[in-house]
């Protein structure tokens, strides 16, 4: 359950702004608070991961700090996101993992890296990892078949599990849908705003972030990152099928559907967390919770060196470089496998299902 205090302040700043409702125009989170007299935990947990934080609403605000009512909402929903996520997260005792997520993230890397290359110099010769190889199955010759898919596997089913579980919670605490099945117009509608992010838009002028001026660079260099990521995991997909549908083995030629998505992808997430980074290092400090600092910084960082290795390995895989780099980025997307649910990677789910549930609240008032 998020702290007392941090639902007190929000519920205090809610008031406030209820009784304002100047920002309505700029997000979500106006329009969903105004349906509502009082805030109960269920309603200011939704409407935290309602907040797409874009600082519009503080830059606006006449009573944000040094005015004595001290309101500052993105500052406070960020509090109460972190919460959120801690709260839901499964298993429970890796929630604590959320704090100092920076260090976590860190020691995941060194983890990851240390055992992929380790295992890689214990079980093969040096000869071996450090020969050039070409054509079908020249990965396979330096990390065997399965040692490279069964772990990734079983991974990547604990991460679906733990990400799964934890909305499934969230849903079912903040009321979701409400009490009427969720309409698959309302799931559409959520979905098209988490994937334009409509809610970075401030309106229409574009948000105040990383300072006051109106600037549209956060949401495409967000945009960028979203849908680099995207590319890359359907470059994974499609060589999945090509493989173990089709018999097809890795490494795929430059012009075929892997490789043209993955580099496509690769290329989307250097640019956008590079430019999400060179941002918040410019960012006002005043309507930030500093503490996640490290969650989110980290988070840009292991992406970036994830697409930066797997781009070399891309381009080296016909020389000698191609067994180590190999070693390498498999080290890095352990890492960054571990650390998904435990991350700021979570914020994606969460926001969300609270854009779905925004979409049956307005859905319900248009045709109630
Ligand atoms: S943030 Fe400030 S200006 Fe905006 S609705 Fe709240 S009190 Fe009003
Ligand atoms: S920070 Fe932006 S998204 Fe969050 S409540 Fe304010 S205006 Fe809305």
């Amino acid at each position: 359950m998020p702290s007392t205090e941090i639902l007190k302040e929000a519920d205090r700043i809610m008031t406030i702004c209820n009784a304002c409702r100047y920002c309505e125009g700029y997000c979500a989170v106006f329009p969903a608070m105004s349906l509502r007299r009082g805030f109960v935990e269920a309603d200011l947990t939704y409407l935290a991961n309602l907040c797409h934080n874009c600082q519009s609403c503080y830059h606006a605000c006449q009573y944000a700090p040094p005015h004595e009512f001290n309101v500052n909402v993105p500052r406070i929903f960020s509090e109460l996101r972190v919460e959120t996520y801690q709260d839901y997260a499964w298993p429970g005792p890796l929630a604590a993992l959320f704090k100092a997520n920076g260090l976590f993230v860190s020691l995941a890397i060194a983890f990851g890296l240390a055992l992929v290359l380790l295992l890689t110099f214990a079980w093969q010769d040096a000869s071996v990892i450090f020969a050039t190889h070409s054509g079908e199955g020249a990965f396979y010759q330096v990390i065997p078949y399965e040692a490279m898919v069964w772990p990734f596997g079983l991974i990547f089913l604990f991460v679906i599990a733990a990400i799964t579980i934890g909305v499934r919670r969230y849903w079912a605490d903040t009321g979701g849908a409400g009490k009427e099945p969720l309409t698959r117009a309302a799931f559409y509608r959520g979905l098209r705003d988490a994937l334009t992010l409509e809610n970075l838009s401030g309106g229409g002028g574009g948000c105040n972030y990383p300072a006051d001026k109106f600037s549209f660079a956060r949401r495409w260099f967000h945009h960028l990152t979203f849908y680099g990521f995207l590319l890359c995991f359907s470059a994974t997909s499609v060589a999945t099928i090509y493989d173990h549908g089709l018999g097809w083995i890795a490494p795929y030629p430059l012009v075929s559907a892997p490789v043209i998505l993955g580099t496509l992808g690769g290329i989307g997430l250097l640019a956008g967390p590079a430019g999400l980074l060179w941002l918040k290092m410019q960012a006002d400090p005043r309507p930030q919770y500093r503490d996640i600092l490290g969650m989110d910084v980290a988070f840009l960082i292991l992406l970036f060196v994830t697409s930066l290795t797997g781009l070399l390995l891309m381009g080296l895989r016909e020389t000698a470089a191609m067994g180590v780099l190999l070693a390498i980025h498999l080290g890095f997307v352990l890492a960054l496998f571990l650390t998904l649910p435990y991350g700021k990677f979570v914020h994606g789910f969460y926001r969300l299902a609270a854009l779905i549930q925004h979409a049956t609240e307005q859905g319900r008032k248009t045709h109630p």
